[in-house]
């Protein structure tokens, strides 16, 4: 397309209806010139209706579009974008085509309660949404014919506010389905697919809408249908939603509605991997089936194993489903008979026990007995969940128990933030020809030197891309020092309006001058994630006086960005949040504590960048593997976590701060207590020093090494690049 002559009617016509298949497409989420072309189509809409191209679109007028397009300049950029989109969508070279064809032709099909994409669609409650979020992205990059199964929450995840008594309060927003990435699932005359499930005395009906991430469809089953009584319409109203009933009712939904939808579309996964056990009820589904056409139970249970694998994300009992007997027998009174089970043989499908009749049935347990290979997400995890589930396997010791891991990532593109990644852009435009520094062995780099890396894209998902950080003719301390105290900037002017809104409700706050706010000097210490007691958000404030101490220090200044919600139901999690609000307004940390309301991936994404240390406290081994820490890295953001979960694999003594050390004392209430004392001892000893030791030019050498080795050596392993070619290779793939 030439640069200077205006596009014809015609040209314009097909631009148009390009960049609305492609703000259909999540792709444009982890394009970062795309979101510059919604952005600059309306730079308000863009920020108000956050970060929505769908609606942008929307909101610009036809004609003003064709306009706009009139302009050579801004109509090459569209134009390239497109390229960018339509060779990435028909890319004949992927990893999967050349590692794993059998699954194009049968896919592997996930499945999981929750997935977290963008700010836009928020279906996720927290980690383990955003993991099959990104999860699906890297699956579409590498390639791996993938389809994804959960349900359209039409009012999502709860939307936070904080009252006056700084007790979290919850709201509920109608997502509009036309204003979001997704298309309904329609039948060859034009008509949605519709499936129906059982449920109690009823037949529910459903139908389904596809979100196209990059090349993967995940299929959203939503229940909201004239022909549903109400109650079973708002079965998919909200993530987790009320009650066992309204929680069993959304698991029968997703497992056994999603092998239906799957077969009315005509697809025959070759494997169904389960995000967590919520979605154990397809095993049933799968089982049932096989008995249709004949088989007796046993065997047609033997081969759906053979079918399935399994993921367990925690070691937190709350989380691990249980429903009782009565409950399964109300509303799926059709399970046993279809399987020609008694009622104790049914509910020995679900209990570590089988003999023990008061034992209800466990999710967990299902998803466990009825999967060819299960996994943990860290290998702490794994150890941990081996233990934890050894009693289900009588004879075999804990280190024989069939569970292993795999390490959970992060999708980076995603996940980095705009100025970082036009850092890198502007870095590696001008030295597309650098050689690239040559690395040991370590299988997992393999792949990445197959992709030829033909943009800068792509560069970006490359191990000895990261490696080069270690190099300062690659990028000097000026240039990362300038980096990070933008990313610092941005975090806080963006806190500023935040706050500032937040303030807007509470009349006693107009005395802060809220552009005042934080102070971009300081070294910024950041928490958020789900507030699960486990986490243990107001740890940092066990010792308040000396807190306080280190905050108001003159010369060496620290401040704290938290934000979190916590589960409607969760009273001991509000009152946490509670709790650091208060102090946030009333104590002496005043200026140097800030909450900030409504935690999802947009206020994430700012954190993760924008902060200089990433706080993770959670009681050991609880926290199953945390990506939040993972998120940090890309940004050079430095970690300061215990030992747990992820973090126990990717600290290696020179890429950020441990808290404790590789072991936990039994008692929770020793733990908490050695736990803040070694936060502390690390903080005052090491992060503070070193953040503020600078040389002579003013910059803090040692940290920006820190910052170095954080980059080079967390990047390239803790991301779901290795992370989906690991599920691939050693559980999708049968080998
Ligand atoms: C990454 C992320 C999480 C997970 O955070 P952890 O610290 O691993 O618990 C939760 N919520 C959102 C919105 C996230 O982006």
């Amino acid at each position: 397309m030439s640069n200077n002559k205006p596009l014809s009617a015609s040209e314009i016509t097909d631009l148009i209806n390009d960049l609305s298949r492609l703000a259909r497409n999540l792709w444009w989420t982890w394009h970062q010139e795309s979101q510059e072309i919604f952005h600059e189509l309306s730079p308000r809409g863009w920020q108000n209706l956050y970060h929505n191209a769908m609606a942008v679109l929307h909101e610009v007028s036809d004609y003003e579009l064709r306009v706009r397009l009139q302009d050579p300049e801004f109509a090459s950029r569209v134009h390239g974008v497109l390229t960018s989109f339509d060779s990435y969508m028909k890319d004949p070279n992927t990893w999967g085509r050349q590692n794993a064809p059998e699954l194009l032709e049968a896919p592997v099909a996930y499945f999981s309660a929750e997935f977290g994409f963008h700010e836009t669609l928020p279906i996720a409650a927290g980690g383990l949404g955003v993991l099959a979020g990104d999860h699906a992205k890297s699956a579409s990059d590498l390639g791996l014919g993938f389809v994804g199964i959960s349900l359209f929450y039409r009012e999502g995840y709860f939307q936070q506010t904080i009252n006056q008594d700084n007790w979290q309060s919850e709201y509920y927003t109608l997502l509009n389905p036309k204003n979001l990435p997704m298309e309904p699932v329609l039948n060859s005359k034009g008509d949605p697919v519709i499936c129906t499930v059982r449920m109690a005395m009823s037949q529910v009906a459903f139908r389904a809408w596809r979100v196209n991430v990059g090349r993967c469809p995940i299929y959203l089953l939503d229940t909201n249908l004239e022909e549903n009584e109400p109650h079973h319409r708002d079965l998919t109203l909200r993530v987790y939603g009320g009650d066992s009933t309204t929680r069993i009712m959304q698991e029968i939904l997703l497992g056994v509605g999603g092998v239906r939808l799957l077969r009315a579309l005509g697809c025959q996964p070759s494997v169904f991997h389960m995000n967590e056990g919520h979605a154990a009820f397809l095993t049933l589904e799968l089982t049932r089936e096989k008995m249709a056409e004949g088989k007796g139970f046993a065997q047609a249970f033997q081969e759906t194993r053979q079918q399935c694998l399994f993921t367990t994300h925690t070691p937190v009992e709350a989380g691990h489903d249980r429903f009782s007997g009565e409950l399964i027998d109300y509303v799926a009174p059709k399970f046993k008979s279809q399987l020609k089970l008694s009622h104790e043989e049914f509910m020995a499908l679900g209990r570590v026990n089988p003999s023990n009749l008061a034992e209800p049935f466990c999710m967990t347990v299902l998803a466990l007995k009825c999967s060819r290979a299960a996994n943990g997400v860290s290998e702490l995890h794994g150890a941990v969940s081996r233990e934890m589930w050894a009693c289900l396997y009588p004879g075999k010791s804990v280190k024989e128990v069939p569970i292993g891991h795999i390490t959970n990532g992060i999708h980076v593109l995603g996940w980095m933030k705009g100025p970082v990644r036009r850092f890198w852009r502007r870095k590696l435009g001008s030295s597309q020809e650098a050689e690239v520094v040559s690395l040991g062995g370590g299988e997992s780099t393999a792949f990445w030197r197959q992709k030829p890396a033909t943009n800068w894209d792509a560069e970006l998902n490359s191990p000895e891309f990261w490696k080069r950080m270690l190099d300062p003719t690659f990028v000097s301390d000026e240039e990362l020092w300038a980096l990070r105290y933008r990313l610092r900037r941005e975090l806080i002017e963006f806190s500023r309006r935040r706050l500032l809104l937040q303030g807007q409700r509470l009349t006693q706050r107009d005395f802060i001058t809220f552009d005042q706010l934080l102070n971009p000097d300081a070294l910024t210490i950041g928490f958020a994630r789900r507030f699960a007691t486990y986490k243990r958000a107001p740890l940092i404030f066990h010792e308040l006086n000396s807190i306080v101490e280190i905050a108001k220090d003159k010369q060496r200044p620290v401040q704290f960005i938290f934000a979190g919600k916590a589960h409607p139901r969760d009273d001991e999690g509000k009152r946490f949040i509670q709790k650091i609000v208060h102090l946030s307004k009333y104590s002496d940390l005043l200026g140097h504590l800030v909450f900030i309301e409504n935690y999802d991936i947009h206020v994430a994404r700012q954190m993760v960048a924008g902060c200089d240390v990433w706080l993770n406290n959670p009681r050991r081994p609880l926290e199953a593997s945390g990506t939040s820490g993972m998120k940090a890295g890309c940004h050079g953001c430095l970690n300061l976590s215990i030992l747990d979960g992820w973090w126990r694999e990717g600290y290696d003594g020179t890429n950020g701060f441990a808290i404790g050390g590789d072991s936990h004392p039994d008692s929770v209430e020793e733990q908490d207590k050695v736990d803040a004392q070694n936060l502390f001892t690390v903080l005052t000893e090491e992060v503070i020093p070193c953040f503020y030791s600078r040389d002579a030019s003013g910059l803090p050498r040692q940290w920006l090494q820190k910052v170095r080795r954080a980059m080079a050596t967390l990047v390239p392993q803790f991301n779901t690049w290795r992370m989906v070619q690991e599920y691939a290779n050693r559980l999708y793939l049968r080998k």
